[in-house]
């Protein structure tokens, strides 16, 4: 006890910390009350530890984590890795990468004013919406378009205005959860809508939405299951039948499509992902996809279809909660514009990723088996599969070439000291730029096709490092 209160007492003060020449630094670019508030956290925290029973590390070894805490604090915490898993739309690392022309656009954007909301022609305030108005109709076929923050909110502006207080008809086998919390009797009750579900889980017929429209249905809904399918005994109705049903009853029908698949993923080996152009020629009213998913660009919610339901969901409250930023509309112009140019299969990198080659793939994890050979690091080349991800197009495939890395087996010259598969992979992850890769029955596997073209040097770079902090005289990968 006498022990620990002397083993505190010997603890920094903040006045010493000051004194030391990596803090004054940070000090002199930095401001002087963040750097001390951070201290005290750091000091806090070691206080606490120490309370708690663990050792006190020497002075040194204090001062270096204050320093690096403070250093921590005072950087970004989202910043850019390399995705070597082979999941194209990754959720979690921030699913499509965007095009250089989106990019640029935001750039160009950002530096400055622009005419947002602004008619250059008529010089008065014009519409947000309108820059994408005309691309969509040639793209889509719509009529009409309005983007938002992201397509959940899209289906809840939608559902909220067009049936508020009223039924929405959905077959049983599409009341979803698309994940992250987004889940279709959720969303219908946030609208004030009530849902209606008809069908079974695995068989709905068009008589069973005929059978529950009555005085108080608002609506009807179809939901794709992008992230999961059912197969066997299933039925379900198509897209032109209910838009029928809908047209005949004088009720909105509306499709939320999910991905966004402008271009038909059949043409590269995939099962066929509902595009919305398909929904707006059979006839909805509305249907609504995300943009950074199957589309390759930015964060966003799109809608198309019908010019007056479109007015109606302007004119909604709600709309102005989940308005589009110009960063957005900027990226989701250059992306749709590569669609209408033709070029997206070429420049979009989500699809560049699903349309690679295989030998291409073969070629680059050959190359890096090569490499990976040269620091010691024994290295084989496998027949692999990489997904499309993003809740899109579940157990579908592309079939890849992997680099795989084993540490199972028994040491041999030059080989990496005993360090666990999962030690590797953390070490990886904590290197700048961090590298996230598969484990997959006990070996590391990186997967070509989703290492964007300025990445591969740097993940060359971070296995390298990472070798070299295991065993310093492992040879280097520059000659
Ligand atoms: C992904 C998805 C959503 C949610 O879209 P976000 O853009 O992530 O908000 C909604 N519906 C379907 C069918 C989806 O696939």
């Amino acid at each position: 006890m006498i022990e620990r209160a002397a083993a505190l007492r010997r603890l920094p003060s903040i006045d010493r910390l000051l004194k030391e020449a990596a803090i004054a630094g940070l000090v002199a670019e930095y401001s002087h009350d963040t750097v001390v508030a951070l201290l005290r956290e750091g000091l806090e925290e070691i206080r606490g530890r120490a309370q708690a029973g663990a050792p006190l590390p020497p002075q040194a070894a204090l001062v270096a984590e204050l320093i690096s805490r403070v250093k921590g604090g005072l950087k970004p915490t989202l910043c850019p890795v390399i995705n070597a898993t082979g999941v194209i739309i990754h959720t979690n690392l921030g699913r499509a990468p965007l095009s250089q022309e989106a990019i640029a656009a935001i750039e160009t954007i950002a530096q400055g004013y622009s005419n947002l909301e602004f008619d250059l022609e008529s010089g008065e305030r014009g519409s947000r919406h309108s820059h994408l108005r005309d691309l969509l109709a040639r793209l889509a076929g719509a009529q009409e378009a309005m983007v938002v923050n992201n397509n959940a909110s899209a289906v809840l502006l939608a559902l909220s205005t067009l049936a508020k207080g009223k039924e929405v008809i959905v077959s049983r086998g599409q009341a979803v959860e698309i994940g992250g919390g987004f889940r279709i009797p959720d969303v219908m009750r946030q609208s004030g809508a009530r849902l209606v579900e008809v069908g079974t889980t695995n068989r709905t017929y068009l008589k069973d939405y005929e059978e529950a429209i009555g005085p108080r249905t608002g609506l009807l809904l179809r939901v794709h299951s992008s992230n999961f399918r059912i197969i066997g005994f299933a039925e379900s109705v198509s897209i032109e039948e209910l838009a029928r049903l809908g047209r005949e009853r004088g009720l909105p029908v509306l499709d939320d499509v999910g991905s966004g698949a402008l271009l038909d993923t059949a043409q590269f080996g995939l099962a066929h992902e509902p595009m919305p152009q398909e929904s707006l020629r059979a006839g909805v009213t509305l249907a609504c996809f995300s943009g950074d998913k199957l589309l390759g660009g930015p964060q966003a919610g799109i809608i198309v279809g019908d010019k007056d339901a479109i007015e109606r969901l302007r004119r909604n409250p709600l709309a102005r909660a989940v308005r589009v930023d110009k960063f957005t509309l900027a990226a989701l112009q250059a992306t749709l514009l590569h669609y209408l140019r033709g070029e997206a299969q070429a420049k979009i990198p989500v699809w560049q990723m699903i349309s690679r080659p295989l030998e291409a793939i073969a070629d680059q994890a050959a190359e890096w088996a090569l490499r990976l050979g040269k620091l010691g690091i024994e290295a084989q080349v496998i027949d692999g599969k990489s997904t499309v991800g993003g809740g899109s197009l579940p157990g579908e495939t592309l079939p890849t070439k992997l680099v795989s890395l084993s540490f199972a087996g028994p040491p041999h010259r030059g080989a990496l000291p005993v360090v666990s598969l999962s030690q590797f992979a953390r070490r990886l992850r904590e290197g700048t730029p961090p590298v996230i890769w598969r484990i997959e029955r006990g070996a590391f596997l990186l997967d070509p096709r989703t290492v964007l073209p300025q990445d591969e040097a740097k993940l060359m770079a971070a296995l390298e490092q990472v070798v070299h902090r295991l065993r310093p005289t492992a040879p280097g990968l520059s000659p």
